[in-house]
């Protein structure tokens, strides 16, 4: 990976923990200049103090959902390396495991606005300088619910799903621009999204069921890394509107396999 990303400058949303944070220092190895925010403070500074062990980076406390701050956060990456060639728009929350008819609505809302509206904010304050530049590459997560429905999820689903077909339209929008839009799927990675989650009583009989899948669809969080680091580089240049897997359908079905055999010669 040593040299791909050398005088390349990315921001990293969400870069303080889980995938994020894989990505950041996948770059960091890569040769990139790197920004990263978060909302929690103390560990985006953790995680920035670890992370320039390997090169340059830039800590900026920031919520995505906050156009403002969003804006301030692009100013401060350009005083401080003087341009951005990529943006990955990691930053993500889930939300309670529950049914519609019975979450909080002010929570539902603000899925939408950290995940939707937030990877809206880093583009919209972003791509005027990547104009300027004469291009650049913006990479967004994709994630569950984006290709198939997401029960007792509908909130995380929605968002993602919005965020495919907003990257597509996006990736049109600036075809001839030199700017390039793409998603990245990261698989099913154990990180604090995934672990830490909340439910309704019925959410929570609902989300047990699933425990299992996690295990056995779980990569790596290395995978989506090394995924992002050969979209940000010039492997991919050109290449827009289209979506990137760190994971395959083949393997997943053989690992379905594989843990219906291991189920099966257990008894
Ligand atoms: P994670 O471990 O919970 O990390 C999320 C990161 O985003 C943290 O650094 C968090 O820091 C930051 N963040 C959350 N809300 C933010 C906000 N409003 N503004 C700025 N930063 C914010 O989650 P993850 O699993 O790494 O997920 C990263 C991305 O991958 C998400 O977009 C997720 O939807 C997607 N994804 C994950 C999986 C998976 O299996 N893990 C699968 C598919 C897609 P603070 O809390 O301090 O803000």
């Amino acid at each position: 990976m040593n040299g791909q990303l050398s005088n390349r400058v990315a921001i990293v949303t969400g870069g303080s923990r889980g995938i994020g944070y894989a990505i950041a220092e996948a770059y960091l190895r890569a040769g990139a200049r790197i920004a990263i925010c978060a909302r929690d403070e103390i560990r985006l500074s953790e995680a920035a103090g670890r992370l320039s062990r390997l090169g340059e980076v830039l800590a900026v406390p920031c919520d995505v959902s906050d156009l403002e701050r969003v804006v301030r956060m692009v100013e401060e990456t350009i005083d401080r390396f003087g341009r951005i060639d990529v943006l990955v728009n990691n930053a993500g929350i889930g939300m309670t495991y529950g049914r519609v008819g019975e979450i909080d609505s002010k929570q539902w809302a603000y899925v939408i606005a950290v995940n939707l509206i937030g990877t809206f904010n880093c583009c919209h304050a972003v791509i005027p300088l990547m104009m300027k530049q004469g291009g650049g590459k913006i990479i967004n997560l994709k994630g569950y619910g984006a290709d198939f429905p997401s029960p007792r999820v509908t909130a995380y689903g929605a968002s993602k799903a919005a965020i495919v077909a907003f990257s597509r339209s996006l990736a049109r929008e600036y075809k001839r621009s030199g700017i390039t839009v793409n998603t990245l799927s990261p698989g099913v990675v154990k990180t604090d999204l995934l672990l830490n989650r909340e439910a309704t009583e019925e959410g929570r009989t609902y989300l047990e069921r699933f425990n299992p899948l996690i295990d056995l669809l779980a990569v790596p969080v290395e995978r989506p890394a090394t995924l992002a680091v050969k979209m940000a580089s010039s492997e991919t240049d050109g290449i827009t509107g289209k979506g990137f897997r760190a994971t395959s359908r083949t393997a997943f079905l053989l690992r379905a396999v594989r843990f219906g055999m291991g189920r099966l010669w257990r008894g």
